[in-house]
């Protein structure tokens, strides 16, 4: 495979940026070599700077639920853009994207829109601190809520590969505000909440952790924290940036009918462009400037673009039979991968929940904490990464990174990356 132009650009990019890219995680550095410029998308596809072409999964790391450059996306856009671009003055298509979300779903009642999955996180703590009048949050190893300050404890995703716990630069006073427990252990948050029991503002958690490998929870886990919040007075805050109107419309909460007191959401909820946002119920939502004290603001927020974006594909998603067609999908594309390696006894397997899945080189029939992943594991997620690509399959450079199954993605496209991984796997345990 010809890589000589993304290799140039990518020479540039290093005097440009540090490490040569704009989020840690597109720099290659967990599997080796230099990263594929990508030059365009079109449905399931990507083609490098170089001409190769590739399926896509790594879809952005989440957005794409459709796909590339999908058609009423696109048209969306073009249409919306040259009526200009941000007004600094509320539109319709706000309106319009909101009363779509909200009429869909049973967990929140209001919501704002910010520009990114951490913004909303951020904005989101806030809320929970204004709203209780408490300062310390709970968050679990393995979880990755954005570079939020007091999120930057133990966090997983390009972290995790890069093998550092937390941030230079996050304040020691902030360090203090956030407690970190391992995940799918009800003893350390009752212990937790002992010790801190009026302090503590809320319980944040990615209910489908999938920014460390996919460390998919028990229901019984999330209802517990359910509970205690309500017991405690303590708010519990789905962090829903990955999970939202993926595994189902209303994400995980629909998922585990499990209703959380606040929401973020990112990726899929603005079509591709940069859109967050975070909901409550109303009586919540009223601690919101300008209703309430919990200030929060952006020049760019509800950007009509990339609202008319976001309503183009939220509209998708709304579709009859949306999201059984992706779960048919993504259940016959891993179910096939995981009998070949299962049948051939490779220490191998992929993890799925809906259109999400996770590559493991693993022996072990679930995955629920951080600590449980063999990291010496990763150098045959390296091999694995470069015989895919190798084989025209693109998937996220890092073994924590999951991968996503879009509306695009054609039967043909996915019997030939079953093909693929077949093949790779064949290499790597041959
Ligand atoms: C991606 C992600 C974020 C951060 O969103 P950005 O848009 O990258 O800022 C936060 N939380 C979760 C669960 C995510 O998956």
């Amino acid at each position: 495979m010809k890589r000589t132009i993304s290799d140039q650009l990518f020479e540039k990019a290093k005097t440009l940026f540090p490490g040569g890219v704009n989020s840690p995680v597109r720099a290659f550095k967990a599997v080796g070599g230099h990263p594929l410029f990508i030059e365009r998308g079109e449905g399931a596809h990507i083609y490098d700077a170089d001409g190769n072409g590739f399926i896509d999964f790594c879809c952005s790391y989440g957005p794409l639920i459709l796909g590339h450059a999908p058609a009423e996306v696109v048209s969306a856009v073009n249409e919306t853009v040259k009526k200009g671009t941000t007004f600094g003055a509320p539109t319709k298509l706000e309106n319009e994207l909101a009363e779509m979300i909200i009429s869909n779903h049973s967990y929140i009642e209001k919501i704002r829109f910010v520009n990114s999955g951490t913004e909303a996180v951020m904005s989101g703590v806030r809320l929970a601190r204004g709203y209780t009048g408490r300062d310390k949050i709970i968050k679990f190893e393995g979880c990755y809520h954005g570079h939020v300050d007091s999120l930057m404890v133990n966090a997983g995703s390009g972290l995790a590969t890069l093998g550092t716990s937390s941030s230079a630069g996050v304040p020691e006073a902030y360090v203090k505000e956030t407690i970190v427990l391992p995940l799918h252990d009800e003893d350390a948050v009752k212990k937790a909440i002992e010790e801190y029991k009026d302090d503590i503002a809320c319980i944040i958690i990615e209910p489908i952790p999938a920014n460390n490998g996919l460390l998919l929870q028990d229901k019984k886990f999330l209802q517990f924290l359910r509970d205690i919040c309500t017991s405690e007075g303590i708010m519990l805050f789905f962090d829903e940036v990955i999970s939202g109107f993926r595994v189902g419309f209303e994400g995980a909460a629909g998922l585990y009918g499990i209703a959380p007191d606040i929401i973020s959401f990112g990726k899929i909820i603005g079509g591709g462009l940069p859109v967050g946002a975070y909901g409550a119920s109303n009586e919540i939502m009223s601690c919101v400037a300008p209703d309430g004290p919990v200030y929060q603001a952006g020049t760019l927020s509800g950007n009509p673009v990339a609202m008319a974006a976001g309503k183009a594909q939220i509209k998708a998603c709304l579709s009859d039979g949306f999201y059984e067609n992706l779960e048919r999908k993504a259940a016959g594309f891993a179910g096939e991968i995981n009998a070949f390696a299962e049948a051939k006894g490779y220490a191998f397997k992929i993890f799925r929940v809906g259109s999400i899945f996770w590559v493991a080189f693993t022996e072990k029939e679930a995955i629920v904490r951080s600590s449980d992943i063999d990291q010496n594991s990763m150098a045959n997620f390296k091999t694995l990464h470069g015989a895919l690509l190798e084989r025209g399959v693109y998937i996220g450079p890092s073994g924590f990174e999951v991968g996503f199954i879009s509306r695009a993605h054609s039967s043909d496209d996915l019997k030939k990356a079953v093909a693929a991984f077949k093949e790779s796997l064949e290499m790597i345990f041959g």
